[in-house]
């Protein structure tokens, strides 16, 4: 915590910004200092008192230079926050100090006509940019299903794939980020312009080490995605036509399998009742035949729910990922989750943690590629029996040959494969030499300090 004489020389420089707002009403400090860290009943224990001191949305890069110089001369924890969608915590401030909206940032910098990529300011919502792109006869490759919400600043920070990722992987994968413009927290803070290479290091970094500003992403040709919906009455059947349609000739954007139970539970929007295993795809034009004929052969059920209406809310894309604990926790919040990359083959894991658990875990899953390669993962739903019963869980997926991405934990490392990354913590020695952003989320910077 900064001291209260601090906070009111800080207070008294952050006025004499221009294209600066500041919010220090207690409702507002609240309102920005959350996510949705609710959905791991672990996360709400630690992280439910932290509480901002002040808040600044900065309407300008030059406003964004100014709050990063005054937090460095008070030493002051800078927190950065985009839409707030987060499910880790990843913009909650664990020592008060600022949190900086970046909403305000929302420029659309250039589309480049040739190679289709974009330039964008880090506020933008996913949205927007998508909107802009169709314009275009382009799309975004890669979306988190809060995608009408989320900034992108945020998705490459704390995100790490969604819809896409059936054929685009994961925001990591080299291709995606193509460069960034950043803003260092130094005594005098720089604005610094990285290429791919040096963006690495701040991509899925929860904003430790460095303020984006601006990026310039990779997209993809616009396609008209169908939504369909295939039913089987069957689970290893709905698994193994899923595994087929994920490793097809077809161009799709989204391929996701919940048990019956999770479809007992979604919105009418998702289908006809059916009492069965439902798969929810997207797919272009030209593969909905193939999939009725697949699902024809597997005698599964077979429905076109027609294009997509991007402008509804109320699409395939909003039962996926993590839309899909969303509902289940709208109808009974004892629910929480997991991720992991499935092992391969994919049934021993599900047969044996269902035999353990019955009806109290529930199976979720998701094409993707994974290191090029066509894989499964989960975002199982599991209803809480105890951080104890947790954690076992944990132990037994890994030791079943999955592996997890652990969302019930703060850490950069913690939530991805568990490894320190040296490229992380030398940008933030680079350009956060005295560790103001964001402090305590990345591990390895952690223990350089004790
Ligand atoms: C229902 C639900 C579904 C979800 N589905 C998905 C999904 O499919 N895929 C997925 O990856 N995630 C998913 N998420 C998580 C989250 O919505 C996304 O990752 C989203 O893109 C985060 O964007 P945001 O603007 O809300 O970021 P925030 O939550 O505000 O911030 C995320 C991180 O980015 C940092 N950050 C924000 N802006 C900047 C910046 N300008 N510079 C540096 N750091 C910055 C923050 O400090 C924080 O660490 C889901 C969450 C919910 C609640």
């Amino acid at each position: 915590m900064t001291n209260k004489k601090q906070i009111e020389l800080l207070l008294s420089d952050l006025t004499s910004i221009s294209d600066l707002e500041i919010y220090q009403k207690i409702s507002d400090l609240k309102r920005f200092s959350k996510d949705f860290f609710e959905y791991s009943p672990i996360l709400i224990n630690e992280l439910k008192d932290c509480l901002a001191e002040i808040v600044v949305r900065p309407l300008s890069v030059d406003a964004i230079i100014f709050v990063a110089q005054i937090c460095n001369k008070y030493s002051t924890p800078l927190t950065l926050r985009g839409s707030g969608t987060g499910n880790y915590g990843q913009c909650v401030p664990l020592n008060g100090g600022v949190v900086m909206v970046m909403s305000g940032l929302k420029k659309i910098r250039n589309f480049d006509s040739k190679s289709g990529e974009i330039t964008v300011e880090s506020g933008c919502l996913l949205r927007d940019i998508n909107d802009e792109l169709i314009k275009h006869g382009r799309q975004l490759r890669l979306l988190p299903s809060t995608w009408r919400s989320a900034s992108i600043g945020g998705f490459i920070a704390g995100g790490s794939g969604g819809i896409g990722s059936v054929r685009w992987g994961f925001l990591r994968d080299p291709g995606h980020l193509q460069s960034l413009e950043i803003i260092t927290t130094e005594a005098s803070p720089r604005k610094l312009e990285l290429n791919a290479n040096n963006s690495e290091a701040l991509n899925h970094a929860y904003g430790t080490n460095g303020i984006i500003t601006a990026l310039k992403l990779t997209t993809a040709p616009y396609v008209n995605w169908h939504q369909i919906v295939v039913d089987c009455a069957d689970w290893n059947q709905a698994v193994d036509l899923l595994a087929k349609f994920n490793c097809a000739a077809l161009d799709l954007y989204l391929g996701t399998l919940l048990e019956k139970e999770i479809v007992n539970c979604l919105p009418d929007w998702s289908g006809k009742p059916s009492g069965k295993h439902r798969i929810l795809l997207l797919v272009s034009p030209d593969g909905v035949s193939t999939i009725a004929r697949l699902a024809k052969s597997a005698e599964a059920d077979f429905d076109d729910l027609g294009p997509e209406n991007l402008r509804a809310g109320t699409g395939l894309r909003e039962l996926s990922w993590n839309h899909t604990t969303l509902h289940m926790r709208g109808i009974d919040p004892s629910w929480t989750y997991l991720q992991m990359l499935l092992p391969q083959p994919e049934y021993e894991i599900m047969r044996k943690l269902k035999s353990e658990w019955g009806s109290d875990l529930l199976w979720h899953l998701e094409c993707v590629r994974q290191n090029g390669v066509q894989r499964l993962a989960s975002l199982p739903l599991v209803k809480w029996r105890g951080e104890k019963a947790m954690n076992h869980l944990m132990s037994q997926c890994k030791e079943l040959g999955a592996v997890i991405f652990n969302p019930h934990t703060i850490t950069v490392e913690d939530g991805g494969l568990g490894v320190i990354d040296s490229d992380q913590v030398q940008a933030k020695s680079n350009f956060d030499p005295k560790g103001i952003l964001n402090p305590g989320k990345l591990k390895g910077w952690n223990l350089k300090e004790d």
